[in-house]
């Protein structure tokens, strides 16, 4: 076969880790010049970066790889179409050659300007004639391709030894027997460190400390020099964000010069705004670290009225659910046809890494957000999030309602409202009620009418009768007040809601956020974008990135409240024990942990829609003794679940009713269903008084509910239903042992059913894993406190309100068959 038809036709290879070597690709032997044969293989060419990275990474011999030339065919030149036609042209050489400056070695003519130091400092430069390289090559006939030819891959003089690392004896004790530079992870934390302002000298002093603990150095951060670090300080303190006095100038030339960090960005067009996406490298990690089985989450508009442009982040959540911000998209609209485009390029990004990327869930906090294409491009279930609404509403109770008993039952009332609207057995109406009913308020009330009854309202705002000759009509007139007209009621009505420990994570961040981008003396750089990006790529991001670094703790500064990192308020309301809550009717007391003379008092202690007294609580937060109320009256089976936990147990309802009763999907469904339910039941853990069996026996639904003979089937049968998955004849589902072994080992915890159905057999189109693999995360947290919803016979407790001929939004989360 002709040298290029075979390279051509070799397969495209991109494994799926963030970086990989060459030891993971498969070579293949071509013909090449002068009879050799070239060992190649092709890869993305977008993907080369992670190969160089990989290669640098290498165990045995880690280095770096610089481009030792590059040769680049102009844009605007014309050629024929060849097929050996070469678009691009890299040679990438190991950084400890090709010269050798070592004694006796041989420095290439045009190099000669080198003076050798006359101490010999086994500086990052040190060139020891290192000859391992490999070449890559871009091709007319394939631009998306990369070539890669590598015929050196060992890290050999010309004489063929070893001439760095741990095999070459010589290079011990100095820089050479390590990689070149320092990696990547310290190099990020420097400047992290410098950038939320720890000195210099803070810096090294740390850094020897922790080199001295573990008996000198043996890798190549340990010898992390203080002019390294010196050098990068000088560089920040010098840098500016002001590349031009023209904003949209400087923003130009910010991104020309970021072009790693930039995932999309248009100008303003005749029919477009602006649109810039914002992703560094380490955040397009964490995306697809944390969001691959799990969700994405949309923090809207911040920052409309003090910015110049607001901000939309997207969030993934962390082993502990706290928020890493994971984009950030600057545009001065959030229309939703302009999503789409946005998004696609930050999906194809991901799925250039990872292409078995695949997310689970996506959280809006915006009702008016394109749902659609959210789903066109996720393929995922979309949630949404009142976190924002219930805040904005609890800060104005507290401001424009002096008496906090009354708050409290306005705020119970708006709380009966939402949930209702989100169980699917309440209209707007009931905001109509409520504005008749708590007129006495009239501030609260005045701003309530003006901001939110519009966005709540159905359409139908304004009707009249009036005679047209003997007949009455009555006229509805349709009043657009906002772009949010009339949304919220239907968002909340048609998705499933976010759990509550989600609406924690996004509020903490959305204060984290504020506090840390927004601490300006001067206020007027808020008007400008080119300060916006550069303020969020540098001092944010650090922010963010030492706060998933486990060393932080040893810089004073973490503990400075403008850090404001810890715990999330759910979080700390999971340290509080029992003992410190007291209920009492309509209120409950909670003993601060901080200062155990001082207690709380939470109003409605039962709902979200509590008031609290504390500090936090009054800037319209969820607070931790709102949040522990709330748990302990669940735990007592006091309380109804929450709004996540009855949507799920909807859906499992759902499922058991999928037609026919003995059709494929009915039975992947169901053990789907007792799937999650045994993800749930191990986050309840043995301590919690609930028994797996109990929690197990989760009876849907009561008779008088469900009313069809076929739907009398309860999940008290899941585990007749489990056995009968067993059976390879009848096992339906392609949840393989080993798969489901890996998505318990991620959420930390191990189940058994991996065991249990590990017969693969008919491979669906579904993908149900990558849908219950987040169920912790879609269902539970709320889950943990929702045991109680069975009682001592099993039976649920929710069904008063369970009508299955309702529209059941959680069937979205759950089958997105
Ligand atoms: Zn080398
Ligand atoms: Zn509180």
């Amino acid at each position: 076969m002709a040298r290029w038809d075979q390279i051509l036709s070799l397969p495209v290879q991109s494994p799926p880790t963030l970086e990989f070597s060459s030891a993971e690709l498969v070579w293949s032997k071509v013909e090449g010049w002068r009879d050799n044969i070239d060992r190649v293989a092709l890869i993305p060419f977008a993907r080369v970066d992670d190969f160089v990275r990989g290669e640098s990474a290498n165990k045995e011999c880690p280095t770096r790889f610089h481009v030792e030339a590059r040769r680049r065919r102009p844009a605007e030149s014309t050629y024929k179409p060849k097929v050996d036609g070469i678009l691009e042209y890299i040679l990438y050489w190991c950084s400890f050659g090709p010269d050798d400056h070592r004694k006796g070695g041989v420095v290439r003519p045009s190099r000669t300007t080198y003076v050798p130091k006359k101490k010999p400092s086994g500086r990052p430069n040190t060139k020891r004639g290192c000859t391992c390289h490999f070449i890559v090559k871009r091709l007319i006939a394939e631009p998306s391709v990369a070539l890669i030819i590598y015929n050196q891959d060992k890290h050999v003089d010309k004489k063929g030894l070893p001439c760095h690392g741990p095999q070459d004896k010589k290079s011990a004790g100095t820089r050479a027997m390590y990689a070149p530079y320092i990696s990547e992870d310290l190099r990020l934390r420097v400047l992290s460190l410098l950038y939320v302002g720890v000195s210099v000298e803070t810096i090294m002093q740390r850094h020897n400390e922790s080199v001295e603990k573990q008996g000198g150095p043996c890798n190549r951060d340990d010898l992390l020099t203080h002019r390294y670090v010196r050098r990068q300080e000088r560089s920040i303190r010098r840098s500016t964000y002001e590349l031009d006095t023209d904003d949209a100038v400087s923003i130009n030339m910010w991104v020309e010069s970021h072009q790693n960090q930039v995932f999309f960005y248009e100008n303003f067009s005749d029919s477009d705004p602006f649109v810039l996406g914002i992703q560094t490298e380490w955040q397009l990690q964490q995306l697809i670290r944390f969001g691959n089985h799990g969700l994405l989450a949309s923090d809207s508009k911040f920052g409309t009225n003090k910015l110049k442009y607001p901000i939309r982040s997207l969030v993934v959540f962390n082993s502990d659910n706290k928020a890493i911000p994971v984009a950030w998209i600057i545009t001065p609209r959030f229309a939703s046809g302009d999503t789409l485009r946005w998004m696609r390029a930050l999906y194809n990004r991901v799925h250039m890494k990872d292409p078995t990327w695949k997310l689970a869930g996506f959280i809006v906090d915006d009702p008016s957000a394109d749902i659609l294409a959210i789903r066109e491009v996720f393929q995922c279930s979309v949630l949404i999030c009142f976190w924002r609404v219930r805040h904005a509403w609890h800060k104005n109770l507290i401001k424009k309602c002096s008496e906090l008993e009354t708050c409290a039952v306005i705020a119970k009332r708006l709380g009966q409202a939402v949930q209702r609207i989100c169980k699917g057995d309440g209209t707007a109406d009931l905001f109509e009620e409520f504005m008749e009913e708590f007129v006495d308020a009239a501030d609260f009330l005045d701003y309530f009418k003006a901001i939110w009854y519009p966005r709540l309202g159905e359409f139908l705002l304004f009707s009249k009768t009036v005679s047209v000759g003997t007949n009455r009509i009555v006229i509805a007139i349709r009043l657009k007040y906002t772009s949010e007209t009339g949304l919220w009621t239907s968002a909340l009505r048609s998705l499933p809601l976010a759990s509550q420990e989600m609406c924690s994570s996004m509020e903490y961040y959305h204060n984290q956020l504020k506090l840390r981008l927004l601490n300006e003396k001067e206020k007027c750089v808020y008007q400008r974008a080119d300060w916006l990006v550069d303020k969020l790529g540098t001092t944010v991001h650090s922010y963010f990135w030492l706060d998933e670094y486990s060393g932080k703790d040893d810089f004073a500064r973490y503990w400075k409240d403008e850090w404001m990192s810890g715990l999330t308020a759910w979080q700390k309301s999971l340290q509080i024990p029992d003992s410190d809550v007291l209920i009492e009717g309509d209120y409950s007391k909670v003993v601060d942990q901080e200062d155990r003379h001082k207690v709380h008092v939470v109003w409605n202690p039962a709902s979200e829609y509590a008031l609290c007294d504390c500090n936090w609580a009054k800037m319209g937060n969820l607070c931790e003794h709102i949040l522990k109320s709330i748990k302990c009256l669940r735990d007592k089976g006091s309380n109804t679940p929450s709004v996540s936990m009855f949507q799920y147990m909807q859906a499992l309802v759902d499922m058991l009713h999928c037609p026919p009763h003995d059709s494929l999907i009915r039975d992947h469904a169901l053990s789907l269903a007792v799937w999650v339910q045994t993800q749930l039941n191990a986050q309840l853990g043995p301590g919690s008084g609930q028994s797996k069996r109990q929690a197990l026996q989760l009876t849907t639904a009561k008779p008088d509910v469900v009313t069809a003979s076929n739907r009398t089937h309860t999940l008290v049968n899941v585990e007749n239903d489990l056995t009968e998955l067993q059976h390879p004849s009848s096992a339906t589902c392609n949840l393989s042992g080993g798969k489901i072994d890996r998505v318990a080992t991620q959420n930390g915890t191990r189940t058994d059913i991996g065991s249990a159905v590990e017969h693969p057999s008919v491979e669906m189109q579904t993908s149900p894993v990558s849908i219950s693999a987040c169920a912790s995360q879609l269902f539970s947290l709320d889950g943990i406190t929702s045991a109680n919803v069975f009682d001592e016979n099993g039976d649920v407790m929710i069904d008063e309100e369970l009508d299955t001929t309702n529209n059941i939004p959680s069937a979205d989360a759950l089958l997105q068959i």
